[in-house]
């Protein structure tokens, strides 16, 4: 049956201005049917995973199906405290009044995701965008079709159509969905499809969340513990065989600890991965033959110090490390988004500081230090999305902290409190009483009345 996109929206836009989605407890018990359907179909999910990305159990569970229960579960715990008015002060020109702000949905909202954490990538903002009271059409990336499916019936289960409406493809159904006026866009992706996605929503006036992507640079200095250091940037670079928007794209690291960290860096992944990645089941693959071939552009063969090999037929590439990188190769022109790492190093603090100012700024960096003042002063004076300072990637993985680029990485951020905030808008309203009214605000004005008003505001 053809898709009429138009009926499908304008259900949408009907069933939100019956009030249906603004009773607070319909919304919990929406979310707690969620999450049972959510573990009831833990295996469908996994297994889409396993077949679109390779993933192994364990990491789909701890990348995604866990993550999403964990921001479920946040929300069940509290919604009804997030969704209370709030109550402010009120200056004393105002007297007698009450001040509150009051979160509100905006109403059917748009939310596109990508295909790296598929499962993740569109359950987070819909718990959020359902949680604060909107209905929502979910457009999932055309790469990732069979985790799409598991999602498509977990959702069917729970939401009608009306409230939810999950929809598959790419470039086309993106194009045709932005030709409609939404409440509200959200979307992940690329940093050039945001800029395609923020043009239309401009032309429509409607607020976005743009989460994009960006070279996130990963600093070892000489007074890192480097041993931890490359056991965690291992497995930050090569989880989902770095198809990950934070995972650590290049090191930049001293030149005074270069060969020890390579010398760890090629420790861990053998202890990590094995001698023979290509065949450990736990090791996933490129999401398809685009990005595959994509990929092989940036191995550049003089540079390759380890890993290297290469599998067509199951998209597989090995953990591989070039060394000794320049700003000007290939692979620092753009966002790897693949398992290949990239080792460049630096003479002075400055340098360093200076090439990551230049750039784009990341949507996460990453500094494994023990030197205070140098810590303090990356992470005031660089601009980036958020990070770690002795790890990597993890600080995604709270409810407690939002997520989100800055500059060219993205406009936004969600997760916990923030993803509610992130999808409602915040009311301002004044409550007077009618009891007094007092005199000098209106004409004719008095001379009088003058000083009075210089005594509320000064
Ligand atoms: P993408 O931007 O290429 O694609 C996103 C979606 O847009 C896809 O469905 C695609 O079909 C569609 N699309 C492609 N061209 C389009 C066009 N001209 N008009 C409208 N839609 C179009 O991104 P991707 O390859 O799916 O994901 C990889 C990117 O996403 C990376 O840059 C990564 O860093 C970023 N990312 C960011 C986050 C985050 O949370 N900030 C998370 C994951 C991925």
């Amino acid at each position: 049956m053809e898709l009429n996109l138009a009926e499908v929206i304008q259900a949408q836009k009907d069933y939100f201005h019956t009030g249906a989605t603004l009773s607070v407890k319909k919304r919990k018990q929406k979310l707690k049917e969620l999450y049972q359907e959510i573990k009831n179909n833990l295996y469908a999910l996994h297994e889409g995973l396993r077949l679109d990305l390779g993933k192994s159990e364990t990491e789909s569970y701890m990348c995604e199906t866990g993550l999403t229960l964990s921001e479920l579960s946040y929300m069940l715990k509290h919604i009804k405290r997030l969704a209370k008015r709030k109550k402010v002060s009120t200056p004393l020109a105002h007297m007698v009044s009450k001040s509150y702000r009051l979160p509100s949905p905006y109403g059917t909202v748009l939310i596109m995701n990508p295909w790296n954490y598929p499962v993740l990538l569109s359950l987070e903002p819909l718990i959020d965008a359902i949680a604060a009271g909107n209905t929502v059409i979910l457009k999932l990336s055309e790469y990732s079709p069979h985790s799409n499916q598991a999602i498509k019936n977990i959702i069917e289960h729970v939401f009608p159509k009306e409230y939810v409406t999950v929809l598959f493809g790419g470039f086309q159904m993106n194009s045709e969905l932005l030709k409609y006026q939404f409440d509200y866009i959200f979307f992940t992706g690329s940093k050039r499809v945001g800029k395609i996605v923020y043009e239309h929503a401009a032309h429509c006036l409607t607020p976005v969340t743009l989460e994009l992507g960006g070279k996130s640079p990963c600093i070892v200095d000489e007074t890192a513990n480097i041993k931890l250091a490359a056991k965690r940037i291992v497995w930050g670079k090569f989880l989902n065989l770095g198809q990950t928007c934070v995972a650590p794209d290049y090191i930049f690291c001293s030149e005074k600890i270069h060969d020890e960290l390579l010398k760890e860096l090629i420790r861990q992944i053998q202890i990590q991965f094995g001698s023979h990645p290509l065949t450990n089941p736990s090791y996933g693959k490129i999401i398809n033959e685009k990005h595959f071939h994509r990929l092989l552009q940036l191995l550049d063969s003089k540079k390759i110090v380890y890993g290297g090999a290469t599998e067509e037929a199951t998209l597989k590439i090995e953990p591989t490390i070039l060394d000794r990188v320049e700003y000007t190769d290939a692979v620092m022109q753009e966002e790897i988004f693949g398992p290949i790492l990239p080792i460049l190093t630096y003479q002075s603090e400055a340098e360093m500081i200076q090439y990551i100012k230049e750039k784009d700024a990341p949507l996460a960096l990453y500094i494994f230090s023990s030197n205070k003042n140098r810590i303090q002063k990356i992470t005031t004076e660089v601009g980036f999305g958020g990070g770690c300072i002795n790890d990597v990637v993890i600080h995604l993985a709270t409810p407690y902290m939002p997520f989100g680029g800055f500059g060219a990485s993205g406009i936004g951020s969600y997760h916990g409190k923030v993803g509610f905030e992130t999808f409602s808008h915040y009311k301002s309203i004044l409550k007077k009483s009618t009891r007094i009214d007092l005199p000098m605000r209106y004409q004719p004005y008095k001379k009088r009345n003058k000083a009075l008003i210089k005594t509320f505001l000064h």
